[in-house]
């Protein structure tokens, strides 16, 4: 009697196993925000799933998403075919090429562009140093939700875009990779998003005073040129706390905040999180 019962148990298994699945099962990565040149996308797999990011078929490495299985990716200013691939599922992303302007900025004394003493250098060197410890911030807390605000909530005008190509007295240079935001000394200048202050530092050499807002993963605000930075390193900050104020330090011709962002290596521009997709 158990015996027949058994099998016939066993037949039900086989013929269930053997039907096609009524429902398919959750892709095992699934990603939203922004795939453009730029963007940052969002990733939710398997807590703690090992990650295959790629810009082609042999060039790849891997992260790991957090123990809710969030995984933040950026892309890069000129970045074009990407995917990432988990557990044999692969998302592709397609980046079309953007259009960036040409930024020349002429006047500039020359000890800011190319020409430096030793003692400008020696500058230069420790305060690298010091940038290098701050955007190595890995904060496990994801601070970045739903997209950012705008750092200046008063009037500003924009006088730059991200990724511009810039020329500094006739020498070209590397991209901007910032937004700048012009406005009166003073105004206050917000957090665009929740993290966690990983430097905040006023005796930079090119950036004057740099403030570096790490809102999980490594994905990195900073701002540049501030007259006072007004919290403090391994403080916590919320969307729209005050900073900072707009400045002019460092290799700048007036008041304006440079606006920046990076995830881990790669620069972002932070304006467009400013448009990020809502859930529903
Ligand atoms: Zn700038």
């Amino acid at each position: 009697m158990r015996g027949i019962g058994l099998t016939i148990l066993a037949m039900a298994f086989a013929t269930l196993a053997s039907a096609e699945p009524l429902l398919s099962h959750p892709p095992s990565i699934d990603c939203s925000g922004m795939a453009q040149q730029g963007g940052l996308i969002v990733c939710r797999t398997e807590p703690n799933a090992k990650v295959k990011i790629a810009r082609g078929e042999d060039d790849f490495y891997f992260e790991n998403a957090d123990e809710n299985g969030v995984l933040f990716v950026g892309f890069d200013r000129d970045e074009n075919d990407n995917f990432v691939e988990y557990a044999g599922e692969r998302v592709s992303f397609d980046l079309p090429s953007r259009d960036y302007d040409t930024s020349k900025i002429d006047g500039l004394p020359s000890n800011m562009v190319n020409e430096y003493s030793e003692e400008e250098l020696k500058r230069i060197r420790a305060a690298t140093a010091r940038k290098k410890v701050g955007f190595a911030s890995r904060e496990e807390e994801i601070g970045f939700k739903d997209g950012f605000i705008y750092p200046i909530q008063a009037d500003y005008i924009k006088t730059t875009n991200f990724g511009a190509q810039r020329i500094l007295n006739g020498v070209p240079k590397k991209p901007h990779y910032g937004v700048d935001l012009a406005a009166p000394k003073g105004t206050p200048i917000v957090a665009p998003a929740d993290g966690i202050v990983s430097m905040a530092d006023e005796d930079m050499y090119f950036e004057g005073s740099l403030l570096l807002i790490d809102h999980g993963q490594g994905l990195i605000s900073y701002y540049l040129h501030m007259e006072d930075i007004v919290v403090e390193d391994g403080q916590h900050v919320k969307q729209g706390e005050q900073v900072a104020t707009v400045g002019t330090k460092g290799r700048s011709t007036g008041p304006h905040l440079c606006w920046r962002l990076k995830w881990r290596n790669r620069n972002l521009d932070p304006e467009l999180l400013t448009e990020w997709p809502s859930e529903s």
